[in-house]
């Protein structure tokens, strides 16, 4: 996240007013930046051989993902869709030039909502869903193993989504043992192989999915303008994405926007984001605010930092 080079930017600030002024058109820029990432779909290439080439994957929970340090190794040097041109790559903001938001990680509250959705069952059979701010996308193949009509991946970064969501997408569809529709017994598969199977074929259930890039307000104008029927979403899923304040308003609006008027959100968060300022409360507040929405806290984890799972639904809604 953006937490380093911001820092940097307040101490150096606070020993000069030229800087301070050059901080100042740098957070405009970066606040113009975070406006106008504009909004893509990324097409599931015809060939799934190539979105797993070159891809090593380990596993959690008996899910695939792909081997970060290997998509540094061979992302260097490549110029991509993101303009990547650096030769040495030591660390995420060298893979993703520009504004990074976290996604080539899976973040800690990924697996609270996971579990969370085996505690209290939640139901994803025929449910078109949205996981928001995916990343690794593992909460949306969640939703897939247990059968949901759709599931719709957005992350900020396309890098993360031709990198990272995709091959994820795809080695899970076709890894040997883990059928779509067979995630309520995902612990007693036997362990898949590092590298990922060959695809034969396009698995049906990728005909379920559908994967966007961009910045959350101009990913819900693409998806409410597009040609293709866009159902709003019954369940949306996002885990740690509350963490800046600045977003509250554009994920707010998304989340009006996109979701079902039936519908739940499942949020997990950490209570506090330290040296971003966001966390689960003043998210609430700000809800509260709106006057659109009901919360309601379904779970706490006291572990390590405490975090929140949020369950939030139309003030209207049945
Ligand atoms: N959900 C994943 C997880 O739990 O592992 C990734 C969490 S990562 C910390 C935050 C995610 O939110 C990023 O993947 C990023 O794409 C998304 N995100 C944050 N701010 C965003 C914004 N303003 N517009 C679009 N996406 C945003």
């Amino acid at each position: 996240l953006r937490e380093k080079s911001r820092g940097t930017a307040d101490l150096a600030a606070k020993a000069s007013p030229k800087l301070a002024a050059a901080k100042h058109q740098d957070e405009a820029a970066w606040k113009k930046n975070l406006c106008v990432k504009a909004a893509k779909e990324h097409s599931i290439p015809q060939d799934l051989n190539k979105v797993l080439e070159n891809k090593v994957m380990e596993t959690v929970l008996d899910l695939s993902y792909v081997k970060l340090s290997v998509v540094e190794r061979t992302c260097s040097g490549d110029a991509d869709s993101e303009g990547i041109v650096s030769k040495s790559v030591s660390s995420h903001s060298d893979l993703i030039p520009g504004v990074y938001e976290g996604g080539l990680k899976i973040w800690e509250c990924t697996f609270d909502l996971m579990d969370y959705f085996s505690e209290a069952e939640i139901e994803f059979t025929n449910k078109t869903v949205l996981d928001l701010g995916c990343g690794a996308g593992l909460l949306g193949i969640v939703a897939l193993q247990g059968e949901a009509a759709r599931v719709h991946f957005q992350d900020y970064n396309s890098t993360v989504i031709d990198e990272i969501t995709l091959p994820n997408v795809v080695a899970n569809c076709i890894s040997e043992g883990r059928r779509m529709g067979s995630g309520k017994d995902r612990k007693a598969s036997k362990p898949p192989s590092k590298r990922p199977r060959k695809a034969e074929g396009s698995p049906d259930v990728l005909n379920k999915c559908r994967f966007f890039s961009g910045e959350w307000s101009q990913v819900s104008q693409l998806l409410l303008n597009s040609n293709k029927p866009c159902l709003k979403y019954d369940i949306i899923l996002t885990s740690e994405t509350i963490y800046n304040p600045d977003y509250y308003s554009a994920l707010h609006d998304t989340l009006a926007q996109l979701l079902h008027r039936n519908g739940r959100v499942y949020l997990a968060s950490k209570v506090h984001y330290f040296g971003v300022g966001g966390g689960i409360y003043l998210f609430e507040k700000f809800i509260e605010d709106k006057n659109v929405f009901k919360t309601s806290m379904v779970k706490t984890i006291d572990q390590g930092l405490q975090r929140c799972i949020m369950e939030i639904a139309f003030k209207n809604s049945c």
